[in-house]
């Protein structure tokens, strides 16, 4: 389905035309893949991705692998341990744009954060402030604002959080207005976790650089979702988390980009796995860093925690993620059609950008009662999540969710909010949301 299908006022919202658009979807064999929740339909990828038979597979493999060889394989098996974390970064880099060595498997995003900021901010003179924003995410605030402490700034006059005009979307000429002299570093996310807004990272990374700015992105809502190009829009850095779109599994190991052209800038925070491989066991107390994004590691690499991806990122490979793009784009298109529709029955606001070139995975959807719409639609067998205040994100995974399945949760949600079953629960979020 092209925008053209999609922009015609006559959208065809029928259950045969979803099961059409699953007909001629070329990347439906995936969805086989998957261990989908038996009776679910499951749109919350965006926040833990499902588990595969591939990812399975891999993860049973490393343990084996442990089983034969016990320390020996950190050198021995299809994935000696020794080498993994850099073998998955060479895997990972054209998901982001990066060339091999900018990209290592590592630590988590709140712990890579950290590790980044400690390498990369670097005060001096009147350039002592962190510039970030009031919609990110809130680990990456904490993490900025222990790392000002650590330095002995106060976070109140140090971190600078670019308001929002409307609570939902960042305008990236307000961003730059605030990288004045007094910016040091400025750390923003590639895609707000709420509005799924894209920041446009070529224009903000250009803009930090002209006026002598570092700049680092938080991909976490953008890794398998859209297309990144870090090394040509010259991002100093980024981290993420590779348990969302990327699917490989609860906690499981993140990852972080560093330019090229600051390999060999010393690890802010170090640790043995920084060394060059050939000389970590030479055992020396004097550090020889690795040539690559792999100084940026500390200690010894979560070889089960990693194994998952080894499966996830072959089906990328071989999906392509400029076909998993284009059936993201059209799926969330196709859900705010269906939804939009159905408006006066809905009574839900789009929260999300419309326009594709700054939409991300998922769609946002406002309420001030988002919390027990979200336990409905649960007790329906949608698997929505709640973002406190009032959101709900439903994210069509393109990997393994259907557009059967998009056309199926809009009927549910709208015989929710037409029929009020959402009044039947409790509007406050559960433990985990
Ligand atoms: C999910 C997410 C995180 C999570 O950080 P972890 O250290 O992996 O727990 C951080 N930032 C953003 C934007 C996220 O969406």
């Amino acid at each position: 389905m092209g925008d053209k299908d999609m922009d015609n006022k006559e959208l065809d919202d029928s259950y045969e035309f979803a099961c059409r658009l699953d007909q001629q979807d070329r990347l439906a064999r995936f969805r086989e893949e998957f261990y989908i929740p038996k009776g679910k339909i499951y749109l919350d990828g965006n926040s833990l991705g499902l588990l595969s038979k591939r990812s399975e597979a891999s993860l049973l493999e490393l343990l084996d692998s442990w089983k034969q060889f016990g320390i020996d394989g950190w050198t021995e098996g299809n994935h000696p341990w020794y080498h993994l974390s850099e073998q998955l970064g060479r895997k990972l880099a054209p998901l982001v744009g990066a060339c091999p060595e900018e990209v290592i498997v590592t630590g988590s995003t709140t712990t890579n954060l950290h590790q980044m900021v400690a390498t990369f901010y670097q005060p001096q003179g009147n350039r002592t402030k962190i510039l970030a924003d009031e919609l990110t995410f809130p680990s990456d605030i904490y993490a900025l604002q222990s790392q000002l402490k650590l330095k002995g700034y106060s976070p109140d006059t140090h971190l600078i959080r670019v308001k929002s005009r409307d609570g939902r979307f960042l305008d990236e000429e307000r961003i730059i207005e605030a990288m004045t002299g007094e910016v040091a570093l400025a750390v923003l996310p590639s895609v707000l976790y709420r509005s799924g807004q894209i920041l446009d990272m070529r224009r903000l990374a250009k803009a930090a650089h002209a006026r002598g700015v570092l700049i680092g992105f938080d991909l976490c809502h953008s890794v398998g979702a859209i297309l990144h190009e870090l090394s040509a829009w010259e991002a100093d850095f980024a981290v993420w988390c590779n348990y969302k779109y990327l699917n490989s599994g609860p906690g499981s190991v993140g990852a972080l980009y560093v330019n090229k052209k600051h390999i060999g800038r010393f690890p802010g925070l170090a640790g043995w796995f920084s060394s060059a491989k050939h000389k970590q066991f030479d055992m020396e107390h004097v550090l020889a860093p690795a040539e690559a994004a792999g100084a940026y590691q500390i200690g010894t690499p979560h070889i089960l925690s990693a194994a998952p991806l080894i499966g996830s990122l072959q089906m990328f490979e071989e999906a392509g993620m400029e076909n998993l793009r284009k059936k993201s784009l059209d799926m969330t298109r196709y859900m705010m059609k269906l939804i939009m529709k159905e408006r006066q029955h809905m009574r839900v606001e789009i929260g999300n950008p419309l326009e594709d070139h700054r939409r991300s995975g998922h769609i946002y959807l406002e309420h001030k009662e988002a919390a027990r719409i979200c336990r409905a639609l649960k007790a329906n067998g949608v698997i929505p999540d709640f973002r406190a205040p009032n959101g709900i994100r439903l994210a069509p995974v393109p990997l393994y969710n259907t557009y059967k399945e998009v056309w199926e949760a809009v009927q549910i949600l709208r015989r929710i909010m037409e029929e009020e079953q959402y009044k039947q629960f409790k509007n406050e979020r559960g433990v985990i949301a």
